[in-house]
């Protein structure tokens, strides 16, 4: 069955889609029986992926507002989801109200949902563009329409490397995204690993492949080569939990949140 009701772009309701079953993980209620069953598979076999969902939320709202606070005005977040509050232009806008923010995603139904990416303060601007992170002209084009690469941009990629596989070439997509961008950019990225439980992991990988969205798991090691050549940001690469935790915030088990993340600078 396919949705294509407002013009907005189909809505393909017959496969489940990443963007879909992350919602389902963190209790939204934009999901479709499809994702809810593909969901609950990786649910069956890693009961803590509602809980890792939430880690990487809050690691997404710590590293955005860091760089706020240390002054980065300009947010390119790339794989942005379906909006969950609060997104990462009401977390900078807090800091910097004129703070500008594109957001990217490839899924139709984020688009459907944009509108909610756009309603910021009347000082700052977003803007929702829909591509896939491997379509880098166009995405360089779209934000450079409203960012100003002469001057710092935060390009965030969370929790969406893990759905580019290999043979895509992620590293060199990260690349040409950087390039263009002003010294004092900076990389945030999270990413699921499967170091801590192979085993489970393959098995959650399949789910995903099996259902035709494509998924790779990654080391601790492989995440931090994604930050060659740039400044890593204290503490460097680390579980997403455990990166700048809130003072007095209990960290997560590593079995339940396997998810690193890290931020770098580029010199
Ligand atoms: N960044 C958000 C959402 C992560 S879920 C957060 O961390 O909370 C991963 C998102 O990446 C989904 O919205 C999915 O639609 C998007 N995505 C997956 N593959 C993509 C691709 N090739 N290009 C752009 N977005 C992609």
């Amino acid at each position: 069955m396919t949705d294509t009701g407002d013009g907005f772009g189909a809505i393909d309701t017959s496969k489940p889609h990443p963007a879909r079953m992350y919602d389902y993980y963190l209790g939204g209620k934009d999901s479709y029986p499809v994702d809810w069953e593909a969901a609950e598979k990786v649910i069956s076999l890693f009961p803590s992926v509602k809980t890792m969902a939430r880690v990487n939320r809050a690691f997404m709202r710590r590293a955005s507002r860091l760089l706020a606070e240390r002054g980065v005005r300009q947010f390119l977040d790339i794989g942005t989801g379906i909006p969950t509050e609060p997104n990462l232009h009401q977390v900078v806008q807090k800091s910097i109200p004129d703070a500008r923010v594109v957001y990217v995603d490839n899924d139709p139904i984020v688009l459907r949902h944009a509108e909610a990416l756009l309603r910021g303060t009347p000082e700052g601007r977003t803007e929702y563009l829909q591509a896939d992170v491997r379509e880098v002209e166009k995405i360089l084009e779209g934000a450079q329409q409203i960012l100003d690469f002469r001057k710092p941009v935060a390009l965030s990629l969370i929790a969406l490397l893990h759905f580019i596989t290999d043979e895509h070439d992620p590293r060199e997509v990260v690349r040409r995204l950087m390039e263009p961008m002003a010294p004092g950019s900076c990389l945030v990225l999270s990413h699921v690993t499967g170091e801590f439980d192979p085993r489970t992991w393959e098995r959650v990988v399949r789910i995903y492949q099996e259902n035709g969205i494509p998924a790779q798991a990654r080391s601790g090691e492989e995440l931090a080569s994604f930050f060659e050549g740039m400044e890593l940001v204290d503490p460097g690469v680390q579980l997403a939990d455990r990166w700048r935790p809130e003072p007095g915030a209990e960290p997560v088990e590593a079995l339940l949140a396997p998810i690193y993340g890290g931020v770098a600078r580029k010199i």
